[in-house]
């Protein structure tokens, strides 16, 4: 088995070539045939986060050891599976799910595993993708994808579901009153085609970038605008009609929650799921005087990958641009992504 780690933060991957492990119990093998290279994972390579104020979070401190195989979206095919496992298939081509708990705690009980405390996800406190196997604990996490192209079922699996959990915590406003985006990049875009797909009333879209916000107004945004610019706020509300009722923010910069915030109507909603870093201060009367929520989402549930996976097989999401590279590029497409040099998505592909 090969597969690319990171054995020092910040330092380039190492190839490691070790005995293919053999799955015993209910564990499943998969000879991948994509693993998406996502901007989280520049931040587990980097291996910290910003929480502003000069502070940072160490993800050796949460629970990450090196070495470390990352690569949270992949797609395999089935080529073993333990004794425990029955009624599978060795050929199938299974999108894999990341987010996986210690399965015995309250919140995974619950369904929600990528809360869980003693988190096992894939590709970030267990082997991933960036691999020419990897192993799955559970059959349960395994979904089928039909006769999707690999590449383009991957991301579903993180930017996919991370877009979806958002959305579903917003509930009926969907449908009737436009939603802000903020943040034009691979997640906004996702969550700009599967708003599409679940009919919703269509969305405005923040970006400070002009390409990033040319390419949403041709995903069909019902309005763009520079995040940058100083009457940004009277923007989006001549935008919408007045202030918004749900936004998203996929940047999760202190400006870009600010700006959500200030966006809101009375009893508005923003939900923070990107990972940028910082610090917001508000005013403490905006909660209760604009009876205002603020949520925080953090990738997705299971179940909500699934449902993700039977919208998208009847009403398809548009195609993202999608190149494919050899897993020995694993550090360049890596330093692709975190210089800003990646159109669409890089997923590699060990099996080519
Ligand atoms: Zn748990
Ligand atoms: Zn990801």
């Amino acid at each position: 088995m090969k597969s690319y780690e990171v054995c020092q933060c910040g330092a380039p991957l190492q190839l490691r070539e070790q005995a293919t492990p053999e799955p015993t119990g209910s564990e499943v093998l998969l000879r991948v045939l994509a693993a998406g290279v996502c901007h989280s994972d520049v931040h587990f390579w980097e291996g910290v986060y910003d929480l502003g104020g000069g502070k940072q979070l160490k993800m050796t401190d949460r629970g990450m050891t090196l070495p470390l195989t990352m690569g949270h979206e992949t797609v395999g095919e089935i080529v073993a599976f333990g004794p425990d496992v029955n009624r599978l298939r060795t050929g199938d081509r299974r999108l894999v799910f990341p987010w996986i708990g210690c399965g015995e705690c309250k919140v995974c009980q619950r369904g929600e595993e990528q809360l869980c405390l003693k988190p096992r996800f894939l590709g970030v406190f267990q082997p991933g993708g960036y691999s020419d196997h990897i192993m799955v604990p559970h059959p349960r996490y395994l979904l089928d994808i039909g006769d999707m192209p690999p590449e383009q079922a991957a991301p579903l699996a993180c930017s996919g579901v991370t877009a979806y959990g958002a959305l579903r915590k917003i509930g009926g406003a969907l449908q009737t009153e436009p939603l802000l985006i903020i943040g034009a990049g691979g997640l906004g875009l996702m969550c700009l085609a599967i708003l599409k797909s679940l009919g919703g009333h269509g969305a405005i879209v923040l970006d400070i970038d002009a390409t990033k916000r040319e390419a949403a107004k041709e995903a069909g945004a019902l309005a763009v605008i520079d995040a940058n610019a100083p009457d940004v706020v009277k923007q989006v509300q001549d935008a919408a009609g007045g202030g918004v009722w749900s936004a998203i923010d996929f940047v999760g910069a202190g400006s870009t929650v600010r700006v959500g915030i200030d966006c809101l109507t009375k009893g508005g909603k923003l939900i923070v799921v990107g990972l940028f870093g910082g610090e917001v201060t508000i005013p403490t009367l905006y909660i209760p005087a604009k009876a205002m929520t603020l949520q925080g989402s953090y990738t997705g549930i299971l179940a909500e990958l699934g449902e993700l996976l039977d919208l998208v097989r009847h009403v398809p999401l548009p195609l993202i641009p999608v190149r494919r590279r050899p897993l020995d590029e694993a550090y360049a497409a890596l330093t692709d992504l975190k210089e800003g040099k990646v159109i669409g998505r890089v997923v590699l592909a060990p099996a080519d």
